[in-house]
């Protein structure tokens, strides 16, 4: 757990709050209404009950031949499409008053955990970027080069999304967290009054 923390602070996460993450990534949201039988059946068939689907992409930018056959290029990495899928509503038949209250409480902790999984994201791509230029024998080179380059990004990009649900345990424990990411854990108490 403590090397899990450790990185997750290596790399810095942007300020902000959750509206003004959605708003500077252009997060789009989808919204479904979650109907279940009853209370306990709200995370049954999904730990999170929620999920950030994230394009997490590379670029070659400023490639060019240089003299002497070398060839050179910057590999940039982009967050394009996010789309963040949330319940609008849950609902199960004879909901009281306080089920309304918890289940409103569970819906934002749901949507601070998915947030989180979009600054993890962002937070990855500014410590990736600027890669400094690649200088490569030739274009085949260079073209292998920045393959690698943009592979091993990407896979510190999925690493850290797999890091942070380890350490939240799917926003159960999004207590645990450091901020911007600390908030509600996303635990449903089911109760009978
Ligand atoms: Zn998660």
């Amino acid at each position: 757990m403590i090397a899990i923390v450790a990185a997750l602070f290596m790399t810095a996460l942007a300020a902000g709050s959750d509206d003004e993450v959605m708003a500077r990534l252009h997060v789009q949201v989808d919204a479904r209404d979650l109907t279940v039988p009853s209370c306990r059946n709200v995370f049954a068939r999904d730990p999170e009950a929620g999920l950030a689907t994230i394009s997490f992409r590379y670029r070659v930018a400023d490639a060019h031949a240089l003299a002497g056959g070398q060839y050179t290029g910057t590999v940039v990495f982009e967050l394009s499409t996010i789309t963040v899928s949330v319940p609008d509503s849950i609902r199960w038949p004879q909901m009281s008053q306080s089920d309304r209250i918890r289940v409103d409480a569970l819906r934002r902790a749901i949507v601070h955990h998915e947030i989180g999984h979009v600054r993890v994201a962002e937070a990855v791509r500014n410590a990736l970027n600027p890669q400094p230029p690649i200088v490569a024998s030739d274009i085949f080179a260079f073209r292998a080069d920045a393959d690698a380059v943009g592979r091993a990004g990407f896979e510190r990009f999925t690493r850290e999304e797999r890091e942070y649900d380890a350490l939240t345990d799917h926003g159960r424990r999004q207590n645990a967290a450091p901020p911007p990411l600390r908030g509600p854990d996303t635990i449903l108490r089911c109760s009978t009054d």
